[in-house]
Formats: structure tokens, C-alpha cells, sequence
């Protein structure tokens, strides 16, 4: 076999493994080469301006994403989502120097998971400056990952950059999904970008590692009262779309479904195993890795309701 031949089977095959959405830009026509009668898995990466801005911009590398905004003075990119492929972040830095060739000055850090945030290091040497919030900073200096930039600077509940015509707002709105995840929020474009914490039609990953079962339902309550329109997430909706509102509600929704459904099943002492087994959402029957994923989430709620933890 071919290395080239092996390269491609294997970036295939990797492809594949990875549930996401095609985006709009991924089902363009492809070019009528021979290959094409075979069905072609969508391009690895796309960046989007998104509609009605002229200057935020969301780069895909498959199924994770990061918005950058382009402003007078430079660039402020987010999550660089390298992590153990370095060629994403080169696409990452690349897609951006098609758009502009002003300095990246920032690098946003959403919270502190590796899937999002390694691999930042060819940022670094660009001169941009890391950003977090204090407590993913804490943890990311504890964990010490050699591919995990250490962010500069740590921030605290709410925090604005302003850089050339841009406002940055950095928001800290309780523990969810992680107990240091930020929503940026762009007040003039009222877009905002949060990841992970506010999956758009999907349940929560695995068992929810690192979670905070009941308080996730406060910080959404609070992302409902900010002031904004649109929502990148760090994953693809359906079809590439972004968030709304309305989302924020259905994710609400779902967690104190599951909230409620297991806690019934632990108060009749079905946590874990049969719970894990008998606890069931229809509702949500058609949202991403339901099938999945749904016990894991269950479990979570048995620990949290059964045992106090
Ligand atoms: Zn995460």
C-alpha cells in the first residue's frame, strides 16, 4: 500500500469515527471526478462568515469548531481544537490568514478540555496572547499537558477586551458542563460562542465527566437572560446551523427531564444498573448519540441523586 494510499484510508477512517453534522458548505457539489460516484466524505475543514457579519468567522476542523473575530487592530481566534492533530491547528492559522493578515492577538480558551483547547503552541509563536478563565487556568497548570498552551492570563465572572472596533465579552455564568466554561459574547453582532454546555439537538457526552448536574441548569438560565441572537457552538448543529434561543430552553428542558426521570428511578433504588437500563427520554429520541449516549447521562444523575456526589 501506498504511504499516500494509507494516509488517505486512514484520514477516512478517522473521519468516520467522528459524529457530527455536514455542514451547508459540505454538501456543495463536489467536483465530477471518477471518485465522485462513490459517495465522498465531506471536507475535513470549512470556515463560514457568519451571515449578517462582516467580520466573525466559525472554523471547522471535523466535528469541532471555533469562532475568530476579525477586527480593526487583529485578531481574536478561540479554541484552537489541535488536539493529537497538529495539522488542525494549521489549517486553523491558515484559514485565518486567508481572511486577513493582521496579528492574531488572542486566543479564548472556552473551558479546559483538551478535545477544545490543545495544541495552541503555533498560536503562541504568532505572538498570541492566552486567555481563560482563573479556574481553567488552575487546572490546566495543574495538569501540566506538554500540547496545552498555559493561558496567560486567567479571568474572573465577567470581562471585556475591547481590540480596534471590537468588543469581547467574557462571561462566567457557574459550573456546567465543566466549572470553568466561558460564554463569549459579542455585544454589537449579539452573537455569542459557547462550547460544549449547550449541545444543539444532542444529549450530553459519555456519563457527563466533569459535570455539575443541577447547577448547569442555573448557568442556562442565565445564558437565557444575556442579550444576544446567535449561537456558535463548539460542535455542528444540524446541518452546520447555529443555535437560538430556543435551543438553550430544549437543553434546559432535556436536563431536568433527566433530572426528574432518575431521580424517581433512584429514589426506588434502581441506581445505577437497572436505571442505566429503564430510564428512557422519548421526547428526545431523535437528538445525537441518544441511543448512546443516554445511560451515561443517567449515570451521572444516579450518582448525583443516589449518592449525593
Ligand atoms: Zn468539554
Amino acid at each position: 500500500m501506498t504511504s499516500r494510499l494509507a494516509r488517505a484510508l486512514a484520514a477516512a477512517a478517522c473521519i468516520a469515527a467522528v459524529t457530527w453534522s455536514a455542514t451547508a458548505e459540505a454538501q456543495a457539489p463536489q467536483a465530477q471526478t471518477p471518485q465522485a460516484l462513490v459517495q465522498q466524505p465531506p471536507p475535513p475543514f470549512s470556515t463560514t462568515k457568519v451571515q449578517g457579519t462582516d467580520n466573525v468567522y466559525v472554523f471547522r476542523y471535523q466535528g469541532h469548531q471555533s469562532m475568530f473575530v476579525v477586527t480593526s487592530a487583529g485578531v481574536i481566534a478561540t479554541d484552537p481544537i489541535g488536539f493529537q492533530r497538529p495539522q488542525a491547528v494549521k489549517a486553523y492559522i491558515d484559514e485565518i490568514r486567508k481572511v486577513t493578515d493582521k496579528p492574531i492577538k488572542y486566543v479564548i480558551y472556552s473551558h479546559s478540555h483538551y478535545d477544545h483547547i490543545a495544541g495552541g503552541k503555533p498560536f503562541k509563536d504568532l505572538g498570541a496572547r492566552f486567555i481563560a478563565h482563573k479556574r481553567a487556568k488552575e487546572v490546566l497548570t495543574g495538569l501540566k499537558h506538554p500540547d496545552v498552551v498555559i493561558p496567560d492570563e486567567g479571568s474572573g465572572h465577567r470581562k471585556v477586551y475591547n481590540l480596534g472596533d471590537t468588543k469581547i465579552e467574557l462571561n462566567w455564568v457557574g459550573r456546567n458542563h465543566s466549572d470553568n466554561s466561558l460564554v463569549m459574547r459579542l455585544p454589537k453582532e449579539r452573537i455569542i460562542f459557547a462550547v460544549d454546555f449547550i449541545p444543539l439537538e444532542q444529549v450530553m457526552f459519555r456519563n457527563m465527566p466533569d459535570s455539575w448536574p443541577v447547577e448547569w441548569e442555573d448557568s442556562l438560565q442565565k445564558v437565557l437572560a444575556m442579550d444576544w441572537d446567535r449561537l456558535i457552538p463548539g460542535h455542528p448543529g444540524p446541518n452546520g446551523r447555529l443555535g437560538t434561543k430556543d435551543d438553550v430552553k430544549a437543553v434546559l428542558g432535556y436536563l431536568q427531564d433527566l433530572s426528574s426521570e432518575t431521580k424517581k428511578a433512584a429514589d426506588a433504588g434502581k441506581c445505577w444498573d437497572t436505571a442505566m437500563t429503564e430510564v428512557k427520554l422519548p421526547k428526545y429520541e431523535k437528538w445525537g448519540n441518544y441511543k448512546t449516549f443516554l445511560p451515561g447521562n443517567v449515570e451521572r444523575y444516579c450518582s448525583y441523586w443516589a449518592r449525593g456526589f
